[in-house]
């Protein structure tokens, strides 16, 4: 019975149309991009050429989507956009997002649409037994993106459903007053698991990026939904335990929802009034540098390593609460453009340590990726996508770079899809395909760390 209350409870939250009692809804009034156009840059072997451009023209403030080895993606305002056209006329480029407004609502309105549908639905999980409402569950959820009140209910619902492998730990609390969970997912079988040998998989840590949060809630439903049922999953989950934060940046993910859909920092209060916020995955203490950005960019990695509350709850939480669980794993969920990174982020010229192991696993995970959906994930070193080994010092502080250095055998990071059409604002259609082939990588790095040679 407790199990349909919950059920009840967190549906509501997704469909409030139907609940409008409990539940009256919130109007959205989102931060307006319509003078703004996302371009891509082709470097044309001019990449120092095309930064120092771009620097010159908006004094450090640079909103950079991507950076590939071909091309730049960025966010611009037309005026912007115009003045250095006029001034660098061979440019190379494309209009990469148009009109953003219009991609934005694509991802948040979708809701609504869900909601019309499902009155029949939600008579119906009242009559499920426990397996099929635990699926009905999973189905509902990952229909659409989902906003942090419902993820945060839909969390409690999963400790619920699966008593005995999940525990839902709070670890602080942001600025802004939301609390940082994390899953911890254990069968609690320290005969098969003597070492706690642990994976670790976050997601979020930049706010805009929704699909990383979706798909670390649906590779750890998939791994509960599969223990007891399929060998493997059953397996691994024998044999190590697994630790979640599938929204690393609370604070910066309800805003990406209230506000500005296009939020990537935290919010922590700044030096500047108007400019609230700390890039959490710049502000680990492994190689972490003051950088010359101020306040109001994007990028900005505040004053000291551990600014950002997140990261120093993280490093805390890892080093007194989990000091005695043994890291294998870490997988840390980004978006966008299809990219399987290894250490290290912050210098080219900082090898891994064994290097042929580590360029094995994120070759087999891209290979787990391309046999479960066909997408082809390239393999590239962390330092070139944050372009630290052309401008030294800018890729310092990653989460990865410190899960790698301090607490992780093997650490990577996934950018997931899509790498041409959306961006960040990528249709709530792929997260079950994104999903899949997230889940299947994830499977993939158990066998390696299970693998008696490894
Ligand atoms: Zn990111």
């Amino acid at each position: 019975m407790r199990l349909y209350t919950s059920l009840l409870h967190c549906f509501c939250l997704i469909t409030p149309v139907i609940c409008k009692e409990l539940y009256p809804q919130r109007s959205i009034q989102q931060r307006d991009y319509s003078n703004e156009k996302v371009y891509r840059i082709f470097y044309d072997d001019k990449f120092e050429t095309v930064r120092d451009i771009i620097n010159s023209e908006i004094n450090g403030s640079l909103d950079i989507w991507s950076n590939t080895a071909d091309y730049l993606d960025i966010l611009l305002n037309e005026d912007q956009w115009k003045n250095i056209l006029n001034t660098h006329t061979d440019l190379q480029y494309e209009v990469f997002l148009d009109s953003i407004n219009d991609e934005i609502q694509n991802t948040i309105t979708q809701e609504l649409i869900f909601n019309s549908k499902s009155n029949q639905m939600n008579f119906n999980i009242q009559e499920q037994n426990d397996d099929d409402a635990r699926e009905i569950l999973g189905d509902i959820f990952f229909n659409e993106y989902r906003n942090l009140q419902t993820i945060e209910i839909w969390l409690k619902l999963l400790q619920e459903t699966f008593p005995d492998l999940v525990n839902l730990e709070e670890i602080g609390h942001t600025s802004d007053g939301h609390t940082l969970n994390v899953v911890h997912i254990s069968a609690n079988n320290y005969i098969d698991n003597p070492d706690k040998k642990t994976i670790v998989i976050t997601g979020g840590l930049h706010a805009r990026e929704w699909i990383s949060i979706s798909t670390a809630c649906y590779t750890m439903y998939e791994l509960l939904l599969n223990y007891g049922k399929d060998k493997k999953a059953t397996k691994y989950l024998d044999s190590l335990d697994f630790i979640f934060v599938p929204i690393f940046n609370p604070d910066g993910y309800d805003y990406s929802w209230t506000t500005d859909r296009l939020w990537r920092k935290n919010r922590q209060p700044t030096s500047v009034d108007q400019c609230p916020g700390i890039d959490i995955d710049r502000s680990f203490g492994y190689q972490w540098a003051k950088s010359e950005e101020f306040p109001c960019s994007e990028s900005y990695n505040g004053e000291e390593p551990f600014e950002a509350l997140e990261a120093q709850y993280w490093d805390t939480y890892l080093r007194e609460i989990k000091k005695d669980y043994k890291i294998f794993g870490y997988l840390d969920l980004h978006s966008y453009s299809e990219e399987i990174l290894y250490p290290y982020g912050y210098s080219c010229d900082a090898l891994p340590r064994d290097i042929e192991n580590l360029l094995e696993l994120a070759f087999g995970l891209a290979k787990a990726i391309r046999l479960t959906t066909r997408k082809n994930y390239d393999v590239i070193a962390a330092c070139k996508d944050s372009g630290s080994d052309l401008t030294p010092g800018i890729g310092g502080g990653s989460a990865l770079d410190y899960m790698y250095h301090n607490r992780a055998r093997w650490a990577l990071q996934i950018k997931l899809r899509d790498s041409g059409n959306h961006g960040f604002l990528l249709p709530s259609k792929y997260i079950r395909p994104v999903g899949r082939e997230t889940y299947a990588s994830l499977m993939y790095f158990c066998g390696f760390i299970l693998n008696p040679e490894m």
